[in-house]
């Protein structure tokens, strides 16, 4: 039940401290539209990159590209960036464009109404009420760790935890040491703990592509050169990015071009694994592109070591100090990590936000999620979405898909201050043309076509996650809001809707 609304009101509410959240205040300050505040559950902004901690943490997309197009660092140490350089500069970002004094920490979202009399969303958190005319959902399509329901986990006597909540108490020093998963974080972990634990069981239950990395460290000298000729690292970023799109064709027109890259993984594996039988089982037998594509020089040799064991028989149970596997064995462990993933086709936030006498967005979304442009829901007037349904990708920088929906954003509340309206709903029709288009070209891709099961598709086999095209295409269609797409209310004690540009 909402309690009393507190004073601390404010015009946009932002939910989320990430590279999302982060962006949409700085641009919203930028644009004039500086009452807002940002609600953060965590005790520290840097959402995804201030939850995983975990050993040997980093971005796979080129640091460049991965930050602000307005803000640029020529600080990078490395061609990729690692967890801590990428939490150090959103804590930089947020300090130098004054975003601090607006974010709530340790400040969940537990509610949020959209008031219709009112034209404003009351929102509970767990630090008080507040009210907002605009709610910014940031929350990260990755935020939510998932651990399978294991029969007897409950039972292990040993610790055990997700990867993107890393028990930094836990010393693995001479652990016996399960993990569970070979996705992207899994191939980051293994290579780095493997030297420190007495023994490391690798719970694999479908091999990923993996490319070498080809990490590079940014010497002195190129890091002098961005601070002087800015141009130049912009050159770079634009480099890295139009590559990049170049890699789009092969996921999303004609998944055939993706078979070059294949042979360049298997040639790794050739090169990496020497046993035979081990080649075999580390081979996917699914199309590449299918599943995430990971980068990695040290996987390969970190499972052939002598204290390492792949294990591809399934889990059947959790016992108090051991796992029982579906060929009958058993081994014995201290911790084990759970590199499992997320439910991005299932956010909590959905369940969260409502509109009074009305259903929940999670029971709109029942048969699927949808939104317009990733962004707005039909219904949920003033509630904007940055990485909502089908804005991730495989090949570029979700940073740059978070910049583009802030362009529509913007816009919206420009049209919004320009005509008088209080706030506006994306038509019913609109959204669902635009889902056709979606859908209708996601079902050529290799996400849906690959012959692997993926955190892309969801439990009705559509696919609410990726944008299947070149982010170019996705920029210049949030470049500029559209009134006439949407319906425009005015403000709460006049007369009912009116068409937005009216
Ligand atoms: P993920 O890619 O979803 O991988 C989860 C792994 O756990 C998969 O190998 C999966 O096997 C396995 N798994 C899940 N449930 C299981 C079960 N019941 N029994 C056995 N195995 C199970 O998760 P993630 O590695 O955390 O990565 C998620 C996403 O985060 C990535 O795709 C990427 O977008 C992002 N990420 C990026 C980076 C980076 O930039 N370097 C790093 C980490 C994460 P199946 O394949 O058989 O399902």
């Amino acid at each position: 039940m909402i309690k009393a609304v507190s004073p601390q009101n404010a015009d946009i509410a932002i939910v989320g401290a990430g590279f999302g959240g982060l962006g949409a205040a700085i641009q919203l300050d930028r644009h004039g539209f500086g009452d807002y505040v940002v609600l953060e559950r965590s005790g520290d902004i840097g959402g995804t990159w201030s939850a995983n901690t975990y050993p040997g943490c980093q971005c796979d997309v080129p640091s460049n590209l991965y930050s602000f197009s307005f803000a640029r660092n020529p600080d990078w140490t490395h061609s990729y960036p690692e967890q801590p350089q990428i939490l150090e500069y959103l804590h930089d970002c947020a300090e130098r464009f004054g975003v601090m004094p607006k974010v709530r920490l340790n400040c969940e979202m537990l509610d949020a109404e959209w008031v219709e009399d009112e034209r404003r969303w009351r929102i509970e958190t767990s630090d008080g009420d507040i009210s907002a005319r605009v709610l910014i959902a940031a929350p990260g399509l990755l935020s939510e760790p998932r651990i399978p329901d294991i029969p007897g986990l409950d039972s292990f006597k040993g610790n055990a935890f997700h990867s993107a909540r890393w028990d930094h108490s836990d010393d693995l020093t001479g652990k016996r040491v399960a993990v569970m998963g070979t996705g992207a974080s899994a191939i980051q972990i293994v290579p780095r703990i493997q030297p420190q634990v007495e023994q490391l069981y690798v719970l694999q239950r479908t091999p990923p592509w993996i490319l070498a990395h080809n990490d590079r460290e940014i010497g002195p000298g190129l890091k002098r050169l961005y601070k002087r000729v800015p141009a130049a690292q912009r050159l770079a970023r634009e480099s890295v990015y139009w590559m990049r799109e170049g890699l789009c064709a092969g996921f999303v027109a004609f998944p055939p071009l993706l078979k070059f890259t294949e042979l360049v993984a298997k040639m790794h594996i050739r090169r990496q694994v020497k046993d035979p039988e081990l080649r075999r089982r580390v081979t996917p037998g699914y199309a590449m592109g299918c599943k995430r594509i990971l980068l990695s020089d040290d996987w390969y040799p970190a499972l052939q070591e002598p204290n390492a064991e792949l294990v591809t028989a399934g889990v059947s149970e959790v016992r108090e100090h051991s796992i029982v596997f579906a060929d009958g064995t058993e081994r014995e462990v201290d911790t084990i990590v759970f590199a499992t993933g997320f439910s991005p086709t299932d956010p909590p936030i959905a369940r969260r936000i409502r509109r009074r006498g009305r259903s929940s967005l999670a029971e709109s979304w029942h048969d699927s999620m949808r939104a317009y442009l990733g962004s707005t829901v039909a219904g949920f007037p003033n509630l904007f979405f940055l990485w909502g349904p089908n804005t991730n990708l495989a090949h570029s920088s979700v940073v740059f898909m978070a910049e583009a929906q802030l362009s529509y954003v913007i816009g919206a509340l420009e049209s919004m201050r320009r005509e008088g309206a209080a706030a506006v709903d994306v038509r019913e029709d609109v959204q669902d043309a635009w889902n056709d288009t979606v859908q209708e070209k996601l079902s050529r891709t290799v996400w849906n076509t690959g012959g692997c099961a993926s955190w892309y598709i969801d439990r009705n086999g559509d696919n609410p996650i990726m944008w299947p095209g070149f982010t170019f295409s996705f920029r210049r269609m949030t470049r500029r809001f559209e009134p006439a797409e949407h319906i425009a209310l005015s403000p709460a004690g006049r007369a009912s809707a009116v068409p937005a540009g009216a």
